[in-house]
C-alpha cells in the first residue's frame, strides 16, 4: 500500500502488531519507536509493508514494558547494520552492567529480594500489586513528586524552522554516549553469553514458579507472578543492549530525573524528534532494590515531540505518559508552542493505549494547540477508557479496537509537503465501545 506513496511524504502510522510501534517517516528519515510484544513481528511487518524502507535512522524504546521493548532486540538482531541510533530510557544505567556482565548473580538477586518480599511484603510492593489490578502495566508506587514551577520551555521558536529538519540526525555531531556504556563496548570479552543469560533466565523463572506454586495467600502468589514479569522486562533489556553492542548501534540516553528536578528537557536531534520529559545525558546511579528499577513505572516513560514546522504536521509520542507531575498528574509538562507553528496540526499517540488511568493527560491533550488526530495502538480489553472515547472533536484512530475484535491495521495519517494541504488518514476510525 505504501510503496505508492512519493518518498518525500511525510507519515506516521502505527503498526499492525500486538503491543505499541510506530513507524515515522518525516523529513526523508524514518524513526521506529517502540516495537511492541513478541519477536521477529516488526521486522516482517516492515518487510511485507514498507518495501522501501531499508534504513531506520533512529529506533526509540519508551520504556521497559513487554508492549513497548519486547520486539525491539529481535528488530535490532535483523536489521543489524541498518540502524542508525537507539535512544534508551537513562535509568536503565541501574540494571544493564550487571545484566550484561553477571546475569546469574542479577538473577539470584532478584530471587533474594522476592524472598524477602514474601515473608513480609514491604509497602512499595503492595502498592505496585494493587495498581497492577488496573492495567496491564503498574501504576506509581512512589510518592507523586511535586512539580517545580517552571515551564517546560523546549528550543527557542528558531530551531524549529525547516532548515533544521534536513539534516537533522547527523552521525557526525553526536554527543558521546556515557563512560559506562563505553566501557561495556570495550570490554566486551567480560561480558556474559547468551548461552550463561538465558541459562539464568530460566533458572530464576523456575525458581519463581515454585515459589508462587507454595504461596497460600492471594497477595504473595500475585508477589511471585508479577516477578515473572520482572524477569521477563530484565531479559529484555539485556538483550537490546547486547544487541546494540553486537551490531555497533550507537546509544543515546535520555534521563527522566534529571528533568524531573529541573523541568527543562534537553537533547535529541534538534528540530526533528526532541525529548518532552527527559534530559538526554549519562543518568547517574539510584540505589534502590533491583525490583523497583524494573518495576515499569509508566510515569517515567519517555515522550518525545516531533516539532510542527511550516511545511511538516507535528507528532506527540506520548508512550505510557500521564504528561504532567504533581498530584493526579495535574501539573501539565508539555512545552509551549512557538506561535508561529500553532496553526500546524498535531498528531498524539493516545497515552498509555487509552486508558483511563492516565486521565490527566486527555485534559493536558485537550488543552494543548491544534491536536487534531489521536492515534491508539496496543492496550487490552481494559482499554480505551471514557476520557479517551470522548474526545470528540479529534479524529481517533485505532490500530486496532480491543472490544470489537477486528483484526490489527496499520493505521495513522500520510501528510503533505504541501502547506495548508490536509493529512490523510489511513486505516480505522475508533469502533470502540462507548461503555468501558
Ligand atoms: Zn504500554
Ligand atoms: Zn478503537
Amino acid at each position: 500500500m505504501l510503496a505508492a506513496l512519493p518518498a518525500r511524504q511525510d507519515f506516521l502510522l502505527a503498526l499492525p502488531i500486538k503491543g505499541e510501534s510506530f513507524l515515522l517517516r518525516r523529513a526523508g528519515k524514518t524513526v521506529l519507536v517502540d516495537g511492541g510484544y513478541g519477536k521477529d513481528k516488526v521486522a516482517h511487518v516492515l518487510e511485507q509493508q514498507f518495501r522501501d524502507v531499508q534504513y531506520l535512522d533512529i529506533v526509540v524504546c519508551t520504556h521497559g514494558d513487554g508492549d513497548h521493548v519486547g520486539g525491539l532486540p529481535a528488530l535490532l538482531d535483523n536489521w543489524g547494520g541498518r540502524v542508525g541510533q537507539l535512544w534508551l530510557p537513562g535509568r536503565w544505567v541501574n540494571v544493564v552492567p550487571q545484566l550484561m556482565r553477571d546475569p546469574v548473580e542479577f538473577f539470584n538477586n532478584l530471587v533474594s529480594e522476592l524472598d524477602a518480599e514474601l515473608k513480609e511484603p514491604s509497602k512499595q510492593v503492595c502498592s505496585v500489586i494493587r495498581h497492577a489490578d488496573d492495567e496491564h502495566g503498574s501504576q506509581d508506587y512512589q510518592q507523586e513528586i511535586a512539580s517545580p514551577s517552571v515551564n517546560n520551555v523546549l528550543n527557542p521558536a528558531d530551531e524549529w524552522l525547516d532548515d533544521f529538519v534536513d539534516a537533522p540526525v547527523d552521525h557526525g555531531d553526536l554527543p558521546h554516549e556515557p563512560e559506562w556504556f563505553q566501557r561495556l563496548r570495550r570490554d566486551k570479552e567480560k561480558l556474559a553469553s547468551d548461552h550463561t543469560a538465558s541459562r539464568a533466565i530460566k533458572s530464576a523463572c523456575r525458581k519463581v514458579k515454585y515459589r508462587q506454586n507454595r504461596q497460600t495467600s492471594e497477595l504473595t502468589s500475585r508477589i511471585a507472578c508479577y516477578w515473572l514479569g520482572l524477569i521477563e522486562t530484565a531479559q529484555a533489556i539485556r538483550d537490546l543492549a547486547i544487541a546494540a553492542i553486537r551490531h555497533g548501534i550507537r546509544t543515546r540516553w535520555f534521563d527522566f530525573e534529571k528533568f524531573a528536578e529541573t523541568r527543562q528537557a534537553k537533547g535529541g536531534a534538534r528540530g526533528f524528534l526532541v525529548p518532552i520529559n527527559a534530559v538526554e545525558q549519562a543518568t547517574p546511579l539510584t540505589m534502590l532494590a533491583r525490583w523497583m528499577h524494573l518495576t515499569k513505572i509508566n510515569r517515567e516513560s519517555l515522550v518525545f515531540l516531533a516539532p510542527p514546522t511550516r511545511r511538516r504536521f507535528g507528532v506527540l509520542f506520548c508512550a505510557d505518559s500521564p504528561l504532567g507531575d504533581g498530584p493526579q498528574y495535574v501539573h501539565c509538562f508539555l512545552p509551549t508552542l512557538p506561535p508561529s507553528t500553532r496553526w500546524i496540526p498535531m498528531v498524539a499517540t493516545a497515552p498509555h493505549h487509552g486508558s483511563e488511568t492516565n486521565k490527566a493527560a486527555y485534559d493536558h491533550l485537550r488543552k494543548w494547540p491544534n491536536v487534531r488526530v489521536l492515534l491508539r495502538a496496543g492496550g487490552s480489553v481494559k482499554q480505551p477508557g471514557r476520557s479517551f472515547l470522548q474526545q470528540h472533536s479529534l479524529l481517533r484512530l485505532c490500530a486496532k479496537c480491543p472490544r470489537v475484535g477486528h483484526a490489527p491495521m496499520l493505521s495513522g495519517v500520510v501528510g503533505s509537503y504541501r502547506p495548508l494541504s490536509p493529512l490523510i488518514a489511513y486505516g480505522r476510525r475508533c469502533d470502540c465501545s462507548t461503555s468501558p
